[in-house]
């Protein structure tokens, strides 16, 4: 398979193979003469073509394999890597091609329309590697994104418990300072990668005052799986996304050293929240990859199958069906582009990744479940592809900040703006 990056001869790091980019410069760049563009660069096409060919070979002849042996996909996980797929945002400084979160969406909407199960296993690490980006100083970057360049390791998110999720300040992980060493005790719930991760981003709180605001109150730590004390528990067996592994971690006096705290005491929680500005975008764009496979694939089997002598897509109730697809598959594909455009331009993109994430999640929901009323009885058996579709697509309404999450943060932002301009 035609390769996105090279990899680079090892002269640097001998035995080690360092990514660069080989792809010409883009050519189609310049701003169009009315300020728009819906093209596309050279390079974007590149990186796109890349992630459909490898979907189309790697994935989806493994995609229900995968979602019924519920197996962590290392194999897939492991080319993803050779390729460049996955790291890609991580800097130049550690070896990587620091790719904007743009070009990361398309990777993540291609692979998701092959399974989102495989999708999310790729994108965890991503997640779990922003706060350490966003955060980190050079040598904690050189240490932790360094080594994910050099090997095919995965990290992870640790910030939800069992009794705090969408209300993050109630986390209860506690860490305590102990001369030149963090003490972490407590529990992370719904953990991404849990099992396979090498390292973890992990928000504990800091200031036992209860008073204490969000924005001082608690730590990111960067916590290696083999510290001792750290217990990942089984593999939780979920809904959808059968394949991604998904963890609680118990944390037992926990020995941190002080050189893994991102940023200083106190800074956690906007690490963690920030986070998602350059992730939400890519979970929005997974969201579009499933919603675009629903619409493929009712779409093919409308004009394949007959009922009363026609194919059922001349049926208007069905025809309609399929248009309320397109209008949502284009419309989340615009609305993760503007979040992503955003953040790559350097600006806070959290009202528009909040739009994109709510949008698409709840246009994946739909269009699996018109998929499946599409294809009738055969819809509902797992022979055919859109029953794993509608289960994985429920996902998109919780993780990253719940359907009514996003809405909170949309509506505040548009109360702060009336009340500054009024
Ligand atoms: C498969 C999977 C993978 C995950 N991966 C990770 C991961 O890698 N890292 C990580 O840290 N977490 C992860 N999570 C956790 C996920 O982010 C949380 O489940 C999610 O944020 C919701 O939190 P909760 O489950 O505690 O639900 P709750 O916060 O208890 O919410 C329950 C319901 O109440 C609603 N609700 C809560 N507060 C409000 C409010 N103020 N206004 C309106 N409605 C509200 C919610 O929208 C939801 O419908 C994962 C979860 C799952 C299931």
């Amino acid at each position: 398979m035609a390769s996105l990056v090279k990899l680079a001869k090892a002269t640097l790091r001998p035995g080690i193979r360092a990514i660069s980019t080989s792809l010409p410069a883009a050519s189609s760049g310049a701003p169009p003469a009315n300020g728009y563009s819906f093209e596309l660069n050279d390079e974007q096409k590149e990186i796109q073509s890349l992630a459909r060919k490898f979907t189309a070979e790697e994935i989806i002849p493994k995609a229900a394999e995968y979602d019924k042996t519920m197996e962590y996909p290392w194999p897939i996980v492991k080319k993803a890597w050779e390729l460049g797929l996955i790291n890609n945002h991580i800097p130049e400084h550690c070896g990587g091609t620091d790719q904007g979160v743009f070009n990361g969406c398309l990777i993540a909407e291609e692979t998701a329309y092959g399974c989102t199960g495989i999708g999310t296993a790729m994108e965890a690490t991503g997640l779990g590697q922003t706060p350490v980006i966003i955060a980190g100083n050079k040598e904690q970057q050189k240490k932790y994104l360094g080594r994910l360049i050099e090997e095919p390791l995965v990290a992870a998110y640790c910030v939800t418990e069992p009794g705090a999720g969408s209300d993050v300040n109630g986390v209860k992980t506690r860490a305590e300072k102990k001369g030149d060493e963090w003490i972490l005790n407590g529990q992370k719930m719904w953990i991404t990668n849990g099992g396979v991760a090498n390292w973890y981003f992990l928000l504990a709180r800091t200031n036992p005052d209860p008073k204490a605001p969000a924005s001082k109150a608690f730590t990111g730590f960067i916590v290696e799986r083999e510290f001792p004390g750290v217990t990942p528990g089984r593999k939780e067996i979920n809904m959808g996304q059968r394949c991604s592994d998904t963890r609680g971690i118990t944390f037992e006096d926990v020995r941190i050293p002080k050189e893994n705290v991102l940023l200083g005491e106190g800074a956690g929680f906007k690490i963690a929240m920030g986070t998602f500005d350059k992730t939400r975008a890519p979970v929005a764009a997974g969201a579009t990859g499933l919603a675009q496979r629903a619409f493929t694939e009712a779409t093919k089997y409308a004009l394949e199958r007959k009922a009363f002598g026609v194919p059922i897509a001349t049926h208007q109730a069905v025809a309609f069906m399929l248009a309320e697809m397109a209008i949502g598959v284009e419309t989340s594909r615009l609305a993760w582009m503007r979040a992503a455009w955003e953040v790559d331009q350097g600006r806070r993109n959290s009202y528009y990744a909040s739009i994109a994430k709510a949008l698409a999640g709840d246009v994946a929901n739909k269009c699996a479940a018109d998929a499946v009323q599409i294809f009738g009885g055969n819809g509902f058996n797992s022979d055919y592809p859109v029953e794993k579709l509608m289960r994985d697509a429920k996902i998109y309404q919780i993780y990253e900040g719940t359907a009514q999450i996003q809405r909170l943060i949309i509506s505040r932002q548009l109360i702060e703006r009336h009340l500054s301009s009024a």
